[in-house]
């Protein structure tokens, strides 16, 4: 965003935007210059911003001394992690950063998921064959939409929020109790199904069988009641777990509707077709990718802010000088020999 950039200038950092980088959020060349910014090659700046993890091309454009931030799947693209480490490039994985307070303003995770979470909602609204809020009309009155959010971390309490703000009668689930009280404070009411999955970090453990054929079960026996599932469960480095079953679907008034934020990694419900909108059952099952990308302007905003106090982190007079002694930066560069 060209709002950052004259911090950036400020502090002596020289900065070269891609021709054409903000097309998608419809910010012109001429806006980045006007900011203080040129246009040319950024491959050969001692910094590269990305969002996406690079292509193998790009990767090869990266040699010794340069540092790449931005969404690298460290845990995913171990191979590119391991080009990168070869090429002598210092890379920083936004997911890595760690989820302390400190960090906040850094975390790029976060601002991403609140603009997925809340997306999800209103793609769930207007796939509905149903009204959100309650309605009492000359007509009839309208009960307000049943809305079960499945996994309860940044995106599901902004679908929370959301769906509430938009009338909806809501419910969160998670393995984590501490959410309990999170999910509560959007005025939602808190499903409780006994199982505590609290794993390292503030991220959810891998359930084991047993815990996840009485969690399948138990939904199963809950999600009929709702007209609107949203699931953003995730486990760090392992496929979506499975939580909305195919006979959970069936068991679903028809028109209902199921959104899976979950579909990067495989999905939470069993019948998702990641990437697509599937009617299965009567059931519209929507799996979009890359959700933030559908609202460039606030996630490009709020991932600029974040890319820009990561950077003021690693500035020292205006060189680039990061101090692995921080945990945020140690933590995140993903390319550093770390001693045992
Ligand atoms: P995430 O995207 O990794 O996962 C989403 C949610 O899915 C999590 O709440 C997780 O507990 C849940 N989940 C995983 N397996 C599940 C299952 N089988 N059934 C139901 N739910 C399941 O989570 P996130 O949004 O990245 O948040 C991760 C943690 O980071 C949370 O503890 C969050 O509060 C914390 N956080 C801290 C800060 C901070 O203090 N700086 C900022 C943001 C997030």
């Amino acid at each position: 965003m060209p709002k950052i950039i004259p911090s950036l200038t400020k502090q002596g950092v020289e900065v070269v935007v891609e021709a054409g980088a903000g097309l998608g959020a419809l910010i012109p060349d001429d806006a980045y210059v006007a900011a203080g910014a040129s246009i040319g090659d950024p491959w050969s700046a001692e910094v590269v911003v990305k969002v996406a993890p690079p292509s193998d091309a790009e990767v090869a454009k990266l040699s010794d001394g340069q540092t790449l931030i931005g969404f690298l799947a460290p845990r995913n693209a171990e191979n590119q992690i391991g080009a990168l480490k070869a090429a002598g490039v210092q890379a920083f994985a936004v997911e890595a950063i760690p989820r302390i307070s400190r960090a906040q303003v850094l975390d790029a995770l976060s601002s991403q998921a609140n603009v997925a979470g809340y997306k999800a909602v209103l793609l769930a609204a207007s796939e509905s064959t149903r009204f959100f809020p309650m309605l009492t009309t000359a007509a009839g009155t309208v009960k307000p939409a049943t809305v079960l959010v499945l996994g309860v971390g940044v995106a599901g309490l902004q679908a929370l929020a959301t769906a509430k703000r938009l009338g909806g009668r809501t419910t969160g689930y998670d393995v984590r109790p501490e959410v309990a009280d999170q999910v509560r404070s959007v005025g939602a009411q808190w499903l409780d199904l006994g199982i505590d999955a609290a794993g390292e970090g503030g991220y959810a453990r891998e359930l084991t069988d047993e815990e996840k054929a009485k969690q399948q079960q138990a939904l199963e026996d809950a999600i009929k009641g709702f007209d609107v599932v949203i699931t953003t469960a995730l486990v760090p480095g392992r496929p979506a777990p499975r939580l909305v079953t195919a006979a959970a679907v069936e068991g679903m008034k028809p028109g209902s509707v199921i959104v899976d934020l979950a579909g990067e990694t495989g999905g939470n419900c069993e019948l998702t077709e990641p990437g697509q909108t599937v009617v299965k059952h009567e059931v519209t099952i929507c799996s979009p990718l890359n959700l933030p990308a559908t609202m460039p302007e606030h996630a490009s905003e709020l991932y600029s802010k974040n890319i820009a106090a990561l950077l003021e982190l690693m500035l020292v007079d205006g060189k680039l000088a990061p101090d692995f002694g921080d945990q945020v930066l140690a933590d995140s560069c993903v390319t550093r020999e770390v001693d045992a």
